[in-house]
């Protein structure tokens, strides 16, 4: 989700003052206490949220095994250099790690990570078929209301800001409040056209948001927007973000098993065996816990004996993951600055390849590196014409905003995250009518199990999500085995 614009209006904060009032916020991510007992914990996956429960869990004294299906860690944090110039890299998951996401940041500070803020600008807008640059003083050329007209994307505050007391506290245990249900079985653009906006806000929220506006539950958004309401300032991590999951790989040491995909899953109350495939054979292995930090859709299709619960087993069918494609062009130049035009998002479309982000601005050399970020239809469009054929597909499009665009492209590479058997998506798919269901099932314990993964924090789709429920689950087994413990003496 995108959701950064609109709230630049609210003012920035210092990263390293968040910083502190993240972690002493209370909620969910206290840092797992010690404990005196060692077990033996299995986590399948080693994406950020495995990782740093991994982490977090052999600092309080036990002993982890990560099983991890590909030959990296990182899974949704994967940055690629090969295909591209100088030291040009294209991030394929996440970009950006926004100044209130507490958790990203002090790992980043824990593993001395340099970080880079992205440059500012104004975009060009195609909207309607009319390219245009908006200033202060020029009206949009939308059909807006008066308050649009003058706000613009400041909307924010009138739209979303105005109706967080319903929606409540989403790090609160009971959320949602009964005052959010109404807002369960809606999407975001329903939400916002019941509260007032044009059809042409709509248009332009979606360049700024992305058009899964469309599908996405607005519970869910707006829980998101509560959390993160006071973003400001976005980093990305210098060389690439690739770097977080690498350090917490590197310290684990030889606790991941690279290649080792989970087939199936034996647990009761003693503990779990867990099945996997490596190197074409099949091997097991036996521990006091697990913790499941992969997609639903893949959980879905690994055996276990005997199910979780009857909800939970209906959950993890039905949570299915957000369709994104992304294609990148690697420029000569970063021609665009020549006409004034900046920051992060570019070129702010209703086009088939949506927005067209700058992510060289924080990347050495004179190259240009665009990535155009498609959701949903656009995602699944795009992803219909075959590989080789993506990037020229998409230049096509952009030369009706960019007309030189194919005197200034050297190269493209295109990715799909729906075409990813190891994450299936983007993130978690919220749809209408799930958000109130969901919260008090996903990340519920069943039995010796524990769930991690961004689908089982508010936190969906960020690194934030990844980080928060890896350190929640190691929080759950220590206080799990504290309990245990206590109830035999
Ligand atoms: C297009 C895109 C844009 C994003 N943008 C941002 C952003 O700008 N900022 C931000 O903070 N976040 C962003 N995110 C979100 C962020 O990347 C994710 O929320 C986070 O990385 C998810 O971590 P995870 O550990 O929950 O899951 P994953 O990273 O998916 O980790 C799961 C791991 O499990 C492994 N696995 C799967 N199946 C098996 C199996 N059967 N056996 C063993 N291992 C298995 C996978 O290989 C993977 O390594 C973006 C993500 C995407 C895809």
């Amino acid at each position: 989700m995108d959701k950064q614009a609109f709230r630049l209006a609210l003012g920035r904060r210092n990263f390293v003052k968040m910083l502190m009032a993240g972690t002493a916020t209370g909620v969910t991510g206290c840092i797992a206490t010690p404990t005196d007992e060692t077990k033996k914990i299995i986590i399948i996956g080693a994406g950020l949220a495995g990782l740093s429960a991994a982490y977090e869990l052999e600092k309080a004294g036990h002993r982890v095994v990560v099983l991890e299906a590909q030959e990296r860690a990182g899974g949704r944090v994967h940055t690629v250099r090969d295909p591209f110039d100088g030291d040009l890299y294209a991030e394929l998951g996440a970009v950006r790690v926004a100044d209130v996401h507490f958790h990203v940041l002090r790992y980043i500070e824990e593993f001395d990570l340099p970080i880079i803020e992205f440059g500012s600008g104004d975009p060009v807008y195609f909207l309607k078929g009319q390219r245009f640059m908006h200033t202060q003083d020029s009206p949009w050329p939308l059909e807006l209301t008066e308050a649009e007209q003058e706000k613009g994307l400041g909307m924010w505050s009138d739209y979303i800001a105005a109706y967080f007391p319903d929606i409540g506290d989403p790090l609160a245990g009971n959320w949602p409040p009964s005052s959010a249900l109404k807002y369960d079985d809606m999407t975001m653009a329903e939400y916002l056209a019941s509260k007032g906006a044009s059809d042409d806000f709509l248009r332009l929220y979606k360049t700024d948001n992305g058009t899964e506006v469309d599908s996405y539950a607005a519970l869910a958004w707006m829980a998101a927007e509560v959390v993160d309401q006071d973003w400001g300032t976005t980093y990305a991590i210098v060389g690439g973000n690739d770097a977080l999951p690498r350090a917490f790989a590197n310290s684990l040491g030889g606790a991941i098993e690279y290649g080792a995909e989970a087939v199936r899953i034996d647990h009761d109350g003693l503990g779990v065996t867990v099945t996997f495939v490596q190197n074409g054979e099949e091997r097991e292995v036996d521990g006091d816990y697990l913790v499941l930090a992969i997609p639903f859709p893949i959980v879905n299709e690994i055996d276990i004996v005997p199910p979780f619960a009857d909800d939970k087993m209906e959950v993890i069918e039905e949570l299915k993951m957000s369709p994104v494609t992304r294609v990148w062009v690697q420029t000569a130049t970063k021609f665009w600055q020549a006409e004034g035009i900046g920051g992060l998002k570019v070129a702010k479309t209703d086009t088939g390849v949506e927005t067209l982000w700058d992510v060289s601005s924080v990347q050495a050399g004179e190259r240009g590196l665009l990535m155009a970020y498609m959701q949903d239809q656009n995602a699944l469009n795009m992803a219909m014409h075959p590989e080789d054929m993506r990037g020229s597909v998409a230049l096509n499009e952009m030369s009706a905003f960019f007309p030189d665009i194919n005197n200034h492209a050297e190269a493209t590479y295109q990715y799909a995250w729906q075409e990813n058997p190891y994450a299936r998506g983007a993130w978690a798919a919220m749809r209408p009518g799930m958000t109130a269901k969901l919260a008090p099932i996903v990340a519920r314990p069943e039995g010796r199990v524990h769930f991690a993964g961004e689908h089982t924090s508010v936190w969906i789709g960020w690194m934030q999500g990844a980080l928060d429920s890896g350190i929640r689950v190691a929080d759950e087994i220590n206080q799990d085995i504290a309990t245990r413990s206590a109830s035999a003496e």
